[in-house]
C-alpha cells in the first residue's frame, strides 16, 4: 500500500490522530487499513477485541472527503462510540431505532447539511423496512466509503450470523463510488471470503493482524473450591472492573448474590432477567457503579468498557473461539488485565449434551470442544497455544504472563507411576463413577458413597492420600485429555478406561507422550508473580494519585451523563500520575489527551495534580 499512499496523507493521519485521540503512533495494521480507505480500496480486517479497529474508519473519516457511514449491529454501542467521538471534538451522529423522530430530524438534516464527518446507523435502518427509501436518500449525501464492523455476522460460517446482514449486499449496487471495508475480530479464510463475496468487495485488501494479545495473562484453574478460587482472583483486583462468566442462569445468581454479600459491588446479567433489570445492571457496569457483573454469555457483545481488568470463567465455554471472544473482553486500553478459565470435565459434557439435545453436535462441534479441553488439561505456554490454534506462530519463549511461563505449573514427577494408579482406581470402581468419587477413592477420603460401596477397603484406596484434592483433580482431567481415560456422554457422566488406558495399566512402557503438571505447591500460599506487562505499566505510576484522577474522572462522568471511559481511559490517567504535567502544555503532550479534550477538560485534572 505504502508504494502508492503519498506521505502527505500519511501525515495527515498521523496529525488527526494526534490532535483528536492524542495518540502518537499506530497501532499494528491501523495505517495500512487507513491507506485502504484514503486510496478507496475495498478492504477486509481481521483484528483481535482491543486491537484498534474503530480508529481505522474513523481517522480516515476526517481525512477524506464526504461522509462516512459505519454499519454496526451494536445499538447499545453507539450512543458511546458517537459521544466518545464527539468528545473528542470529531463531528459525527447515529441513527438506529432508540431515537426519538424529532432526534432523527436533527441527524438528517445535519447528514443533508453536510455537518457529519461520521454517521453510525443499525443494518435494520438500511435493509429493514423503509430501508430501501433511506439507501435511496443516504446515496445522495455524498457517501465516501462505507464500514461494515462485526462482519463476521454476513457468513454463515461465521459464529454468530445474522440473516439481515445478508441484505447488505445491496450496498454496493446502490453506492457505486463508495469504497467498502468491512471489520471483524474473528474470521477463518473461509468466513474472509463469504464476507468478500456477500458485499460484493472488489479485489479487497486483506489485513489480518496477530491474534495474540500480550497484555492478558491467563490462567487455568481445575474447578474445585470455586468460592475460594474467586476470592484469590478477586483480592488481586479490589475495586477494578471485572466479567464473570457462568454457563448457567442459576449460578449467575448464586454468585452474584454471595458476592453482593461479601462486600463486592456486584450485579448478575443472564437472559432470564426482565429487559430494564439488565439493562440497568449492564450501566451500572459501564458506569462503574459496580465493579464486577456476573454473567452468561448472553453479556458482551457491545461492551465498551475498555478498562475491565479480569475476566474469569467459572466453567468452559464451547470452544476456544468463544473463550477468546469473552476473555478478549479484558484488557482493551492495551493495560495488563487477568483471564481466568476455571473448568471442569462435566463442562464439556454439560456442552456436549445440550448440542446434542438441540441436533447440533456435529464432528465440528465435537472437534471444537476437544479443543478447548485440551488448551485447558495441556501443560505449557497458553500464548503459544492459543496463537499456534488460530493459525499463526508465536516466536517468544516466555510470554511473561501465563500460569506456565510465570512458573505456577510443575511437572509431575513419576507422572507413569501416579497415571497408573489413577487408571487402575477407576478399574477397580468398575468404570461406574464420576471423576469426584475416583478421586475420593484415590485420595483416602471416606465419605458416604465411599464407605457405603465398601470403596474404602479397595487396595487403591488412598494411594494418592499425599496429594491435594485438586491435584488429583486435574490428573483426571489431564488423563482423559490424553487419552487414556474417556468421560462418558450419559447424564451421569462416568470415567471409564480406554484402550490406551488399558494399554498403560498392563505396560509401564505404553505412555508415549505422557505428562502430567500440577500448581506449583507454593504459589497456592503466596501472591502470584506480576505478568511483565503489568510490572511495565504501573512502573513510576504514583497509584494513590491515579485513584484520585479516577474519583476526578467519575465526578466528570457522572456531571455529563458518560461512562467513565468515554472521558479517558485508564492508560490515559496511568500516564497523567506518571508525568504528573502541570501545565495545560504538558498535559496535551499526555497519550490520550486530545487538544479537544485538554481544552475541555483539562483543568479539573491539573487541579488534582497540583
Ligand atoms: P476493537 O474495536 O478492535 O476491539 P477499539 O477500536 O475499541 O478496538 O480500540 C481499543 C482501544 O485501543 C480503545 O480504547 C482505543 O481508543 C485504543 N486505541 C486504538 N488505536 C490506538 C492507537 N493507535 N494508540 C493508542 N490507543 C489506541
Ligand atoms: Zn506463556
Amino acid at each position: 500500500m505504502n508504494a502508492f499512499m503519498d506521505t502527505a496523507v500519511d501525515a495527515r493521519l498521523g496529525d488527526a490522530l494526534q490532535r483528536y485521540w492524542g495518540y502518537g503512533s499506530f497501532r499494528p495494521l491501523q495505517r495500512e487499513a487507513m491507506e485502504a480507505i484514503l486510496a478507496g480500496r475495498d478492504s477486509i480486517v481481521v483484528l483481535p477485541t482491543g486491537g484498534g479497529k474503530s480508529l481505522c474508519f474513523q481517522a480516515p473519516a476526517l481525512v477524506r472527503e464526504g461522509l462516512a457511514v459505519v454499519v454496526s449491529p451494536l445499538i447499545s454501542l453507539m450512543k458511546d462510540q458517537v459521544d466518545t467521538l464527539i468528545g473528542n471534538g470529531v463531528p459525527a451522529a447515529f441513527l438506529n431505532s432508540t431515537l426519538s423522530s424529532d432526534q432523527r430530524r436533527t441527524v438528517t438534516e445535519g447528514v443533508r447539511d453536510g455537518r457529519f464527518r461520521l454517521l453510525y446507523v443499525s443494518p435494520e435502518r438500511l435493509v429493514g423496512e423503509g430501508g430501501e427509501a433511506f439507501r435511496a436518500w443516504l446515496s445522495r449525501c455524498n457517501v465516501s466509503f462505507i464500514a461494515v464492523d462485526e462482519a463476521h455476522c454476513i457468513s454463515q460460517w461465521g459464529h454468530d450470523f445474522r440473516p439481515e446482514y445478508r441484505q447488505l449486499a445491496a450496498l454496493r449496487g446502490q453506492f457505486p463510488n463508495a469504497s467498502l471495508h468491512a471489520f471483524t475480530a474473528t474470521a477463518t479464510a473461509r468466513v474472509r471470503r463469504d464476507i468478500a463475496s456477500q458485499l460484493a468487495l472488489h479485489q479487497p485488501v486483506e489485513l489480518v493482524g496477530s491474534f495474540d494479545r500480550p497484555n492478558l495473562l491467563y490462567r487455568v484453574l481445575p474447578r474445585n473450591a470455586l468460592k475460594k478460587q474467586l476470592q484469590a482472583i478477586l483480592g488481586r483486583h479490589k475495586g477494578e472492573g471485572g466479567i464473570i462468566y457462568c454457563t448457567s442462569r442459576r449460578e449467575v445468581d448464586a454468585l452474584a448474590s454471595w458476592l453482593s454479600d461479601s462486600g463486592v459491588r456486584a450485579l448478575p446479567y443472564h437472559a432470564g432477567l426482565d429487559d430494564r433489570e439488565r439493562s440497568k445492571n449492564q450501566d451500572a457496569f459501564l458506569d462503574e457503579d459496580i465493579d464486577v457483573i456476573v454473567a452468561t454469555v448472553a453479556f458482551g457483545m457491545g461492551i465498551d468498557r475498555s478498562d475491565v481488568r479480569f475476566v474469569v470463567h467459572a466453567g468452559a465455554p464451547q470452544s476456544l473461539e468463544h473463550y477468546q471472544q469473552e476473555s478478549g473482553r479484558a484488557g482493551r486500553d492495551g493495560l495488563e488485565a487477568e483471564c481466568v478459565l476455571i473448568y471442569s470435565t462435566a463442562d464439556f459434557m454439560k456442552w456436549r449434551l445440550m448440542l446434542e439435545r438441540n441436533g447440533e453436535l456435529t464432528d465440528s462441534a465435537r472437534k471444537l470442544l476437544r479443543d478447548i479441553e485440551r488448551y485447558a488439561a495441556s501443560v505449557g505456554c497458553r500464548h503459544r497455544h492459543l496463537v499456534s490454534y488460530f493459525g499463526d506462530t508465536y516466536e517468544r519463549d516466555d510470554c511473561g504472563a501465563c500460569d506456565f511461563c510465570l512458573g505456577e505449573l510443575e511437572s509431575v514427577a513419576g507422572a507413569v507411576d501416579i497415571a497408573r494408579k489413577v487408571i487402575s482406581c477407576v478399574a477397580r470402581v468398575g468404570q461406574r463413577f464420576g471423576a469426584a468419587h475416583v478421586v475420593n477413592v484415590l485420595c483416602g477420603s471416606t465419605n458416604e458413597q465411599v464407605s457405603s460401596r465398601r470403596h474404602h477397603e479397595l487396595s487403591t484406596f488412598g494411594l494418592l492420600k499425599d496429594s491435594a484434592v485438586s491435584e488429583v483433580r486435574g490428573y483426571v482431567e489431564q488423563l482423559i485429555a490424553q487419552g487414556f481415560l474417556r468421560q462418558t456422554d450419559d447424564q451421569f457422566p462416568v470415567i471409564a478406561l480406554t484402550t490406551e488406558g488399558v494399554a498403560l495399566l498392563k505396560d509401564a512402557s505404553a505412555a508415549a507422550g505422557l505428562a502430567l503438571s500440577r500448581q506449583r505447591r507454593v504459589v497456592r500460599e503466596r501472591e502470584p508473580r506480576r505478568s511483565r506487562v503489568e510490572a511495565e505499566a504501573w512502573e513510576g505510576v504514583d497509584r494513590d494519585l491515579f485513584e484520585k484522577l479516577r474519583a476526578v474522572r467519575m465526578q466528570i462522568a457522572r456531571s455529563r451523563g458518560v461512562p467513565p471511559y468515554v472521558v479517558f481511559h485508564d492508560t490515559t490517567l496511568r500516564e497523567m500520575a506518571r508525568l504528573r504535567p502541570q501545565t495545560l502544555d504538558a498535559l496535551r503532550t499526555v497519550y490520550g489527551v486530545g487538544a479537544r479534550k485538554a481544552e475541555d477538560l483539562g483543568q479539573y485534572f491539573l487541579d488534582a495534580l497540583r
